[in-house]
């Protein structure tokens, strides 16, 4: 039996996984036992992105409702008759949690009647073959996939087949799910289905859609990578119509969809995680009126995605009044400002300010500030040993490139001046080399390395071996990971990372026993240095293959004698 935990980690982002152990391991504790379900799976088995986690309790979920809070999910919406909670969890893992279940739809559109069912009944309620997976996350089946339907080869063949043919009438919502998934996907409808989707449209199912339905598929559409995409295929359909009378691509702000779906991205880059779905909303319905947008609102089953979109001009409005007042003076100022803004608001502020001194302050955070960020003289600080290892070093890293930003480090000379107070005090010298005999070579041992930093420019000595300087990882900043090569005050590129000299590490004595070095008291000069020159001539690593081959032939120190 196929184990997909290994898929199922890899898959995932981090944050994500954390997710799923945490509610797993709330539902354990409660002894329900728990599914990962719907698109999830399906995108962990096809490769595309896990837009948010579905889980499926055998069992009700509400009984976890305060476990959850209480591990730092936010709650963000209920569904009583189907004990569905809809909730963000630590790290902003977008997820819903419904009890399996079984829905007998006895009127096209209306609620289904619901009852408490299996992981096995609950699949059969579902709309496509592909969605219609669970996994496993209970201890002694972890990982194992459920899949009546056959899924599995649907997703090999990228076809959206429905379970049954009643499926279009059972829930009319499908066939708006259907146009989304396929064009999201690019996967045809198959055959038969696409024969049963084109009846149902001839039919007129729409028309029997229930209103709840039509809230959860709106909201769908903040979700979708390329929303303004879907929302024209939808129209070409008669879906968007459907899911508000007055909705379609003519309401649509495209000019600032795109451009925001194109900050948020160079935001990704860079490093910040931003929830483009409250200013996704917001775009698609900019020229509705005020009722038609509120009515809309209404009906979405996640109310903090609402909050958030009613929210998004005030937080923006907020913003933009401090960027413009003294709380961002300076571009230093005005750096730390946007660095602990809500992202949200900078994106949808990126895209929608009318003012230059707002907009032109969030393009210099986004990109020409980011240049400074690699003027950050991180081999001068490598070489006064202020490095990732130093507790001050982020706070230092920080304050420097700070003063790079208003221009009050400028020359070398001025980094120098700056930095030099703030450098660690040199190591101690490192021992004495002993007199007399000389260590105990153990076979197979390695000597401690000493570290020596080399003067700026020199080259590492003879007979030492000179490794790179670690660069500091990261900078307090979400780029400074990706550091390139240094650049000087004066905008130069700099040299490589200067070395550090590493006196050569007495390394594996494998294939000589530690004998010699323990004759000829009379010379203890020559004893001192002579492990050093047996580790060159034969390293552990490389032996000699002949040895091999020859089991039979003397040891080396042997044969001296
Ligand atoms: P994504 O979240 O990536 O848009 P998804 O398939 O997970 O895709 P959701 O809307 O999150 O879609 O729904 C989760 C799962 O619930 C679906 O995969 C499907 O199994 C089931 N589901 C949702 N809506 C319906 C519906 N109208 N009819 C039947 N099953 C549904
Ligand atoms: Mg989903």
């Amino acid at each position: 039996m196929a184990d997909y935990i290994y898929t199922l980690e890899t898959r995932l982002t981090p944050e994500q996984m954390r997710g799923v152990t945490l509610v797993q391991d709330i539902a354990r504790s409660a002894e329900l036992n728990i599914y990962l379900t719907g698109g999830a799976v399906r995108d962990i088995l096809t490769g595309f992105p896990i837009r948010d986690l579905d889980f499926t309790v055998q069992g009700n979920p509400l009984k976890l409702q305060k476990d959850l809070e209480r591990a730092g999910a936010v709650i963000h919406g209920v569904d009583e008759p189907t004990h569905t909670l809809y909730l963000n969890l630590p790290g902003n893992v977008r997820a819903e949690i419904s009890m399996a279940r079984t829905e007998v739809h006895e009127k096209t559109g209306k609620p289904p009647v619901v009852a408490p069912a299996t992981i096995i009944e609950d699949l059969r309620r579902r709309d496509f073959t592909v969605n219609a997976m669970a996994l496993s996350l209970n201890e002694g089946s972890r990982g194992l996939l459920q899949d009546p339907f056959n899924g599995m080869a649907d997703l090999e063949a990228k076809l959206l087949r429905i379970i049954h043919n009643y499926a279009f009438l059972e829930d009319p919502s499908r066939l708006i799910r259907a146009t989304r998934f396929a064009t999201r996907f690019g996967w045809p409808l198959e055959e038969r289905t696409l024969a049963r989707f084109e009846a149902a449209k001839e039919a007129k199912y729409i028309e029997h859609v229930s209103h709840k339905a039509l809230g959860y598929e709106a909201e769908q559409l903040a979700y979708e990578d390329d929303p303004l995409h879907v929302i024209k295929v939808l129209e070409k359909e008669g879906w968007l119509s459907v899911l508000h009378p007055h909705w379609s691509s003519a309401k649509v702000d495209t000019v600032n969809l795109s451009a925001m779906m194109k900050v948020r991205q160079q935001m990704t880059e860079l490093g910040y995680w931003t929830d483009p779905s409250p200013a996704v909303l917001h775009f698609l319905t900019s020229k509705l009126n005020e009722k038609d947008r509120h009515e809309i609102e209404k009906a979405i089953p996640r109310k903090g995605l609402v909050e958030g979109w009613r929210e998004l001009e005030r937080a923006s409005k907020d913003l933009a009044k401090r960027l413009t007042g003294k709380e961002a003076s300076t571009p230093s100022r005005t750096w730390t400002l946007l660095s602990s803004a809500r992202t949200e608001a900078i994106l949808f502020l990126a895209v929608t300010s009318k003012q230059q001194t707002v907009s032109g302050k969030i393009r210099n955070f986004l990109t020409k500030w980011r240049e400074v960020q690699k003027r950050v003289p991180l081999v001068e600080m490598t070489e006064l040993l202020i490095t990732p290892a130093m507790p001050q070093y982020p706070k230092i890293a920080n304050d420097v490139f700070l003063l790079l930003l208003d221009g009050r480090l400028r020359s070398q000379t001025e980094i120098m001046k700056y930095l030099k107070p703030l450098a660690p005090p040199p190591p101690p010298p490192p021992p004495p080399p002993r007199r007399g005999r000389a260590p105990k070579v153990v076979p197979g041992a390695v000597a401690p390395a000493a570290v020596v930093v080399a003067p700026v420019g020199k080259k590492g000595k003879k007979g030492a071996v000179v490794v790179a300087a670690p660069v500091p990882a990261a900078l307090p900043v979400p780029v400074a990971s990706k550091v390139a090569p240094a650049k000087d005050a004066a905008g130069k590129k700099a040299v490589p990372a200067k070395p550090v000299v590493v006196e050569k590490p007495v390394a594996k004595i494998v294939a000589k026993p530690a004998v010699k070095p323990a004759v000829a008291p009379k010379k203890p000069e020559k004893a001192k240095t002579k492990p050093v020159v047996k580790t060159k001539a034969k390293p552990a690593s490389k032996p000699k293959p002949k040895a091999a081959l020859k089991p039979k032939s003397k040891p080396a120190a042997k044969k001296k004698k």
